[in-house]
């Protein structure tokens, strides 16, 4: 069976998603009759994915159809990602792409903010919006391609219509982000923090799982403050107040019976508080944490939020209170004035705090950042040198944990089915980002069910498994 989804070097923050083809099969089905077609290309990290989902859903329900292939459509809308410069060169060419197999293209996303570089290379586009700017893209389509009355345009489900497969979804709770590290602008695009509120968030969830959806994946800029912008207002939800805290939601999403797993946590104290959720079982025994390096001078440098605590103590009374918690990260290389020390500190810290799935980037300075003042440029040499080592410490870490699940009792959500078995993942593992378990012959599975298995064997990345009902 082939491998799929497994790859420990890459980050959400910065994997180009790329979905032109695939959004029909998740758009509610075609219609015959001459609705316009809008062809789309979702980039960048699942929060743009979310954005994506909101337009797309917005199109449906006027009865826009979502074409497969760019000469299907009769526009094309490029959601693009600002959030390096590799990738805004990425989205650069995703748009030339579209410019030239359909010529009628809208661009928006966070590499909207920057209208002018797109129209001097590409002078044709249609229309340029920025991030959030969902009415102004849908406005964009209709001057494009003005929407046809369809009398069953109510037809789009509840729940929306999504990019992600059936069984699991994305649930943004927040935009924006009130920190200010030192090599992102991600706060000049998306703004401050502004949290959805409580019941909002909850509505969508509790749709989305009688939708079908098994797990529930809760993303932001940064999940840990969530509320604080709105000082934690309360707001009504099957009868009672809920508070718009971090805790308190994932408590109530931890009651739809569905997989919560947590993305873009920093470790800021009151994370303690959901670890008890985890051992109970109430949400997923993950914490997805960005904490891009652990030397003090590089985190200084980068201005990171939480930089103070002492997490690799606190991960040991995380695990001591719920052991099975599976952390995974992201973390940066080459950072203007990191020394071997800073670096070999790094690895170190690595082992010791257990780090399950780690994406490691090479440092790249982005327009705008105030990283680009620092003094102390690494080489490139230098940093790809790091990054090697980095990914091979990581993968001892990987495999070291892997190998202690051999012979335990794990439920897995299957992802994909085939006729040589089935695909699916663990509790300690997130789509796309994380490593698999493949059920080898057991073609009876569908995606979507959990299943209880035993682990057979494992390697640096994955694990084999079989059924035991
Ligand atoms: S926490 Fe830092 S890296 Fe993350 S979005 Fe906010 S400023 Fe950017």
């Amino acid at each position: 069976m082939t491998k799929t989804s497994a790859n420990a070097s890459t980050s959400a923050n910065s994997k180009i998603r790329r979905s032109a083809g695939p959004l029909a099969k998740n758009s509610g089905g075609t219609k015959s009759g001459p609705q316009p077609k809008v062809g789309f290309v979702s980039l960048g990290c699942p929060k743009a994915l979310v954005d994506s989902e909101r337009i797309i859903t917005k199109l449906r329900s006027e009865g826009y159809q979502i074409a497969g292939d760019y000469a299907g459509a009769d526009v094309v809308v490029v959601n693009t990602c600002g959030f390096l410069d590799s990738a805004k060169q990425e989205s650069l060419d995703a748009i030339g792409e579209a410019m030239a197999s359909n010529g009628r293209v809208i661009v928006t996303g966070c590499f909207g903010v920057e209208e002018s570089r797109i129209r001097a290379a590409h002078p044709g586009v249609l229309a340029v919006t920025g991030p959030h700017q969902y009415e102004q893209v849908v406005a964009a389509v209709h001057d494009a391609v003005p929407p046809l009355h369809d009398p069953y345009i109510d037809l789009v489900p509840p729940e929306g219509l999504r990019l992600t497969p059936r069984h699991y979804a994305y649930l943004k709770i927040s935009e924006g982000c009130n920190n200010r590290c030192s090599f992102c602008i991600i706060p000049s695009l998306r703004g401050d923090l502004a949290s959805r509120p409580a019941n909002h968030v909850m509505i969508e969830a509790e749709r989305l799982v009688s939708a079908g959806v098994k797990e529930l994946l809760v993303i932001s800029q940064d999940t840990s403050a969530y509320g604080l912008d709105l000082k934690y207002a309360e707001s009504p939800w099957r009868g009672q107040p809920l508070k718009a805290r971090f805790l308190d939601l994932c408590t109530a999403l931890g009651d739809l019976g569905a997989w919560v797993r947590l993305h873009y946590v920093y470790p800021y104290p009151h994370v303690d508080d959901v670890i008890p959720l985890m051992a109970d079982g109430k949400i997923l025994p993950y914490l997805d944490i960005p904490f891009q390096h652990a030397a003090p001078s590089v985190l200084k440098a980068m201005r990171r939020p939480a930089a103070q605590e002492k997490t690799a103590e606190r991960i040991r009374r995380w695990r001591h209170i719920c052991p099975d918690l599976a952390i995974r990260s992201t973390f940066i290389v080459g950072f203007p004035g990191e020394t071997e020390d800073d670096f070999n500190f790094l690895l170190q810290w690595l082992k010791e705090a257990k780090i399950s799935r780690a994406g490691c980037f090479k440092y790249e300075a982005v327009d705008g950042a105030k990283a680009n003042g620092l003094d102390g440029a690494v080489p490139e040499e230098l940093k790809a040198e790091r990054w090697h080592r980095f990914m091979a410490a990581q993968q001892d870490v990987s495999a070291e944990l892997l190998a202690a699940k051999v012979g335990r009792t794990v439920d897995v959500l299957i992802d994909e089915v085939d006729d040589e078995g089935a695909i699916g993942r663990t509790p300690w593992d997130a789509p796309d980002i994380d490593g698999s378990v493949y059920l080898n012959g057991d073609t009876r599975a569908k995606p979507g069910d959990l299943v209880r298995t035993k682990i057979l064997h494992s390697d640096d990345t994955d694990l084999w498994a079989e059924r035991l009902v």
